[in-house]
Order: C-alpha cells, then sequence, then structure tokens
C-alpha cells in the first residue's frame, strides 16, 4: 500500500482525500495536507525512521512522565491508538504508553533497539489488592517489576493477567498490523498463557501468543513491561526483519612466533565486542 500513498501525495499534492489509517493529515487552513507515508529504515537495532508520526497523549493514551521519544512507523502508532480505544473498556484506564523512537530514529538512551520506529514500550496493567480481595485497577506511575507470582517487589501491586493478556490478545488481533515480537519475561508469560488457556482462548491465538511473547536474551528479561515489536509494513523495502548483526572481523593470519616481533597488533578499528542483537 506505500506506493499507493506515496503516488496519492505525489498526485494530489494537496488534497483532502480520506483514509482509513495512516499517512497522517496535516491540517493547513481550509485544505488537508497527507503527509508523506512513514518509512523504518534498516533494523530495529541499526535502522532510521522517515516522516515519522507522533504517538500523542489523549483520552486513551497516557505517556509514562519524563518520556518524550513517541514517534513511529504509521503502523506502530495506528496500531497503538486503535489498541489504547479497544482497551479502554476492558481495563478502566488508559494504555501507558513508554518510548517509541526519536524523530528520525536512529539510536537513544537507555535502548539498544527502537531505532526504525516499530518498537514500543507498554507499561503492565496492574491492580491492588485489599485484605478482603477486593481488587482495583491501578494506575503505572512508572515501570513496575513482577516477581514469577506476578507480585511487585514491594508487595502493593499486582500483575493484572487478566487485563495484560486483553491487552496481548488485542494486539495481537489488530486486522492490520501484524505483531513481530511481544518481548516479556518468562514467569509473566507463563502466567498470561495459563490464563488465556483458563478462560478458553482460542487455541490458534494461544498458539500465536506462545510463539510471539518472548524474554529476549542477553538484555533485561522485561519483568516490568511488554516491549511490542511490529513486522516490516509491507511494502516498506528498506525494512530488515530480525535484527543487525556487524560483519565479523577477518581471522587474522597465523604468524609464527619468530616473526610476531616484526607486525604490531592491531583493532583496525573492530570493535572489541559485538553490539547488542536484540531488543
Ligand atoms: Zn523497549
Amino acid at each position: 500500500m506505500r506506493w499507493f500513498w506515496w503516488t496519492l501525495f505525489t498526485l494530489c499534492g494537496v488534497c483532502g482525500v480520506a483514509h482509513a489509517d495512516p499517512p497522517s493529515r496535516v491540517h493547513r487552513g481550509r485544505n488537508v495536507v497527507v503527509a508523506r507515508p512513514s518509512a523504518s529504515v534498516g533494523w530495529p537495532n541499526h535502522g532510521s525512521l522517515d516522516n515519522a508520526r507522533h504517538l500523542d497523549a489523549s483520552g486513551t493514551v497516557r505517556i509514562l512522565p519524563g518520556r518524550v521519544l513517541q514517534w513511529g512507523t504509521d503502523e506502530l502508532v495506528g496500531l497503538l491508538e486503535r489498541t489504547a480505544i479497544r482497551m479502554k473498556r476492558p481495563a478502566q484506564q488508559p494504555l501507558t504508553v513508554g518510548d517509541l523512537s526519536a524523530r528520525a530514529g536512529g539510536v537513544i538512551s537507555r535502548h539498544r533497539s527502537h531505532q526504525s520506529g516499530r518498537d514500543a514500550d507498554i507499561a503492565f496493567f496492574a491492580r491492588t489488592e485489599n485484605s478482603r480481595g477486593d481488587s482495583r485497577p491501578a494506575p503505572p506511575t512508572d515501570y513496575v517489576v513482577f516477581d514469577r507470582a506476578g507480585r511487585s517487589l514491594d508487595g502493593t501491586l499486582h500483575f493484572d493477567t487478566a487485563r495484560n493478556w486483553a491487552l496481548v490478545q488485542t494486539l495481537l488481533t489488530d486486522p492490520r498490523v501484524r505483531v513481530e515480537r511481544l518481548f516479556v519475561s518468562t514467569t509473566l508469560r507463563a502466567l498470561l498463557l495459563q490464563h488465556a488457556r483458563a478462560t478458553h482462548s482460542s487455541s490458534r491465538l494461544v498458539t500465536l501468543a506462545a510463539n510471539t511473547l518472548v524474554q529476549p536474551a542477553r538484555v533485561s528479561p522485561h519483568d516490568n513491561h511488554f516491549h511490542l515489536r511490529i513486522a516490516c509494513p509491507s511494502g516498506d523495502r528498506q525494512c530488515h526483519t530480525g535484527v543487525w548483526l556487524p560483519p565479523p572481523p577477518p581471522r587474522r593470519r597465523r604468524v609464527s612466533p619468530s616473526r610476531t616481533h616484526v607486525r604490531p597488533a592491531t583493532t583496525h578499528g573492530y570493535a572489541p565486542s559485538r553490539p547488542a542483537t536484540d531488543r
């Protein structure tokens, strides 16, 4: 579909054609300018973002305090907006979102990925519970770590398995965007899948969730938030699936001990360790 939007933009320049989803529209006076479609370039851990769309706070979307990186592809922002609307009733609170990407993508602090507009962090739904067992949704003010039993470390909050499963279900059944990964810790993943089976979710959905919910390797286990990564938008030819791996350094020729003194060691500029391969 990307070619369609691009052609539409190129041919019309300024027009008022209605559309069902992105790209976004900018109102200038009586005209509606169709913004150029976004493009995810490269990999999540080695990429950039063109014509980014901003995720705005609203009645259904809440941005975590202090987070200012809410730029993503049209598809990612559209998915988050639709999900937040669909979750409003079951969650009884807005969808709380942390970082997406910088406006032009690229490296940002605290993240190894989030570079190409396809990643977003989402706070878990949590609830409080009093001694009588009454439960209430607890809007998060920051990411909260939950242990294998679904309790916060200070014991005041519970991982709201039902609402978090509803969120997973909503993301995975979106009609327009395919979720590539939902990073979450192995223990919380187990709670979610256990709940899904206990509540008789379809076996197809449970299988899809089991394949999508993953604890990433060699980074934070994601026991305090979901990390959402969407698949490359169809037609986004510069978007690459998977993660970028740097080319291995060339093999050093074995030098006989008698000659080592004439060839000083050098790294030739190669990094001593491999960069991130996940998240
Ligand atoms: Zn993340």
